[in-house]
């Protein structure tokens, strides 16, 4: 049985800063801090610093420049500096599908030749970014497909940051010059729902989010960032305090006797604990209410009980509830509630006052669904049997 794991080591930040191949440091991710740090130790003047920054941060952040020589802005000594000192460097896309519902999935490679998933789903007037935290994830939830992934390690700031640029190339929306900016953005909203546990790669996750949402850049307003964590207690704070973003929890059972067996991690941090930590949750109003995720699983957590029992769970805490129909993948040893039986849920938390929308699966023909992410060509996997006995079935 493997028991809620403990946060990984961040040794893979240095691999990716300073590219051993070349020597050179890589740009993306870097906060303003290190950049700036980065430009002085490559010989900026410090009395430049801040217009140099300023500049490069524009040219790679705003307009999705890629090649220092053509950073029209700066002087040609200056521009030559930067290319002998740095690189702009994204994650590499292996492959990318798209599925009847103009989904897009993106298999990423990154440092090391892992991979990760990152998927685009298109909706009216918006789009949403669903971004991956880790290669694999160490805590083996039984009804996720990246919880059966024996690989792990944390994505850098860089690898995240890089999700959200290289979905923008492919969209085409980078602004242009001399051409007026569309109205509305095609990738308008980013959540942390893909691969791996967030909150134990925080740091990372901090700072590729205040990159993406710096003003002179990329610009994504607070609001539109939705980080999901499986319930890693001590770090739910600092969401709020250090990012900002929204929150959101897989929440997906009313027991601890059944949330054990779906979410590993509540052995650590028991459902009232977890709720504990969400009521003091320094986000929390109305306005910024926590999404409770709630996966509907045939016979497991699904019944009428089961929805009277997270209304009072709820109390006192501005919720809502998004219900996920389970998204099958193979060998999964769970199956989706029926139609019925999800609407009857939803019903009871609806009228209890909570919104409970029931999530419409996108892109399960190229599973590019929620919990469906892995990366194909990973090989070490877990069996069936131990999946199931994990799951304690
Ligand atoms: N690790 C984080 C974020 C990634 S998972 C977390 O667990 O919150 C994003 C959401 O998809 C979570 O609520 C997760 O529980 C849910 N999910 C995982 N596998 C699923 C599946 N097979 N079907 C439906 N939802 C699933
Ligand atoms: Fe990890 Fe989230 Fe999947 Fe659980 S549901 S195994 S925390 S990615």
């Amino acid at each position: 049985m493997t028991e809620a794991a403990a946060p990984i080591t961040q040794d893979v930040l240095t691999i990716k800063r300073i590219l051993p191949e070349t020597g050179k440091t890589n740009i993306i991710g870097l906060t303003r801090d290190q950049l700036r740090e980065a430009l002085i130790a490559a010989g900026t003047p410090e009395k430049q610093v801040k217009m140099r920054l300023g500049q490069v941060w524009q040219w790679v952040y705003y307009w999705g420049l890629r090649d220092f020589m053509a950073m029209s802005n700066l002087a040609r000594d200056y521009r030559e500096l930067l290319a002998a000192n740095f690189v702009i460097e994204l994650p590499e896309v292996v492959t990318r599908q798209v599925s009847n519902d103009g989904t897009r999935k993106y298999l990423v490679k990154v440092a090391g030749g892992h991979e990760v998933e990152v998927v685009y789903i298109p909706e009216e007037g918006r789009g949403t970014l669903c971004i991956s935290s880790q290669v694999g994830c160490t805590l083996t939830c039984s009804f996720c497909h990246t919880g059966t992934q024996k690989l792990v390690r944390n994505l850098t700031a860089g690898e995240i940051v890089g999700q959200v640029m290289l979905a923008r190339d492919d969209l085409g929306e980078w602004p242009v010059k001399g051409q007026p900016k569309p109205e509305q953005r095609l990738l308008s909203n980013i959540v942390l729902m893909g691969m791996g546990e967030p909150l134990y790669n925080f740091d990372n996750v901090r700072d590729a989010m205040r990159v993406v949402m710096d003003d002179e850049g990329i610009a994504l307003g607070r609001r539109r960032i939705t980080l999901s964590t499986s319930g890693v207690v001590p770090e739910i704070a600092r969401c709020a305090t250090e990012i900002g973003c929204l929150l959101a929890v897989s929440f997906h059972a009313t027991t601890d006797e059944v949330r054990d067996a779906l979410v590993p991690v509540n052995k650590k941090w028991n459902i009232a604990t977890l709720l504990d930590a969400l009521r003091a949750y320094p986000g929390l109003s109305n306005s910024e209410r926590i999404t409770f995720e709630y996966v509907m699983l045939q016979g497991v957590n699904d019944t009428k009980e089961d929805a009277h029992r997270l209304v009072k769970l709820l109390e006192g805490i501005p919720a809502k509830v998004n219900l996920i129909p389970f998204n099958e993948w193979p060998g999964a040893p769970y199956k989706r509630s029926s139609g019925n039986r999800i609407h009857a849920f939803a019903d009871i938390i609806h009228n209890a006052g909570y919104a409970s929308p029931i999530r419409t699966p996108r892109g399960e023909d190229i599973m590019a669904a929620c919990g469906q992410l892995k990366s194909a060509t990973e090989r070490a996997r877990k069996s069936k049997a131990e999946i199931a006995r994990e799951a304690g079935l």
